[in-house]
């Protein structure tokens, strides 16, 4: 697989945030792309059925195992990996128009995925969102599922193989206050698109007399 140019001192930052299901970090993410402006959510291709009320090319593209398979064997993945039993993987072509554009882009991918996108990006930032507890985490597991116990014991393991990933990570935030963990989440986002070092497009217009907006 080809290195995506992500690192270059005028292109946007590539976001990875993780976590296992149940800790929030969809509400994390919703907030951040309404509030940070240059910011892409990246949809990702999964073989999972559409739940109610997500759209075909917002919140996924939505396809059959032969599509994505072909997609694997034409190498079109930055990174994918099965979850759930489903395949989910990051799309690399739109991914990296996002980051020539100058926009920055999040993926919201499992930790397997996320082992893929540090070898093959290795500029991009990484973060995980735990639980305050895995008591609680599994607490909010049984609230919102309808699921019998043998379904809530496989996603507690599978909670589990995503958390004990989590030291492979730049930031970790705790999801206990929702208020502080989006003024964590987005001020990390904002803070690492602020770096100096992807910045000069910006100094040199300053410098140079131009406008920045
Ligand atoms: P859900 O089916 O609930 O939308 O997502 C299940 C899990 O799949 C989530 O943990 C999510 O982060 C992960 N996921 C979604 N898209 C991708 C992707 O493109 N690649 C990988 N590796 N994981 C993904």
């Amino acid at each position: 697989m080809s290195k995506l140019r992500w690192a270059l001192p005028d292109q946007g930052v590539l976001f990875v945030v993780s976590g296992p299901s149940g800790v929030g970090k969809s509400t994390l993410v919703k907030a951040a792309m309404e509030r940070i402006p240059g910011l892409e959510f990246s949809v990702s291709a999964t073989t999972r059925a559409p739940r109610t009320g997500e759209e075909h090319g917002v919140h996924y593209h939505f396809m059959d195992r032969e599509r994505f398979d072909a997609l694997v064997t034409e190498d079109a993945f930055l990174e994918y990996a099965t979850v759930y039993d489903r395949s989910y993987g990051t799309l690399r072509d739109p991914t990296r128009r996002v980051l020539d554009s100058g926009r920055s882009i999040l993926l919201d991918i499992d930790v397997r995925g996320a082992r893929q996108v540090r070898e093959h990006a290795p500029g991009a930032v990484h973060l995980f969102v735990l639980p305050p507890s895995i008591d609680i985490l599994e607490a909010r597991l049984r609230n919102r599922a309808t699921d019998d116990e043998a379904t809530i014991a496989r996603r507690m393991e599978q909670a589990m193989e995503q958390l004990e990933g989590c030291v492979e990570y730049d930031y970790v935030i705790v999801n206990d206050d929702l208020d502080a963990s989006h003024a964590a989440f987005q001020g990390i986002l904002l803070a690492e698109t602020s770096r100096r070092d992807r910045r000069q497009r910006v100094i040199d217009a300053v410098l140079g007399g131009g406008r920045t907006t």
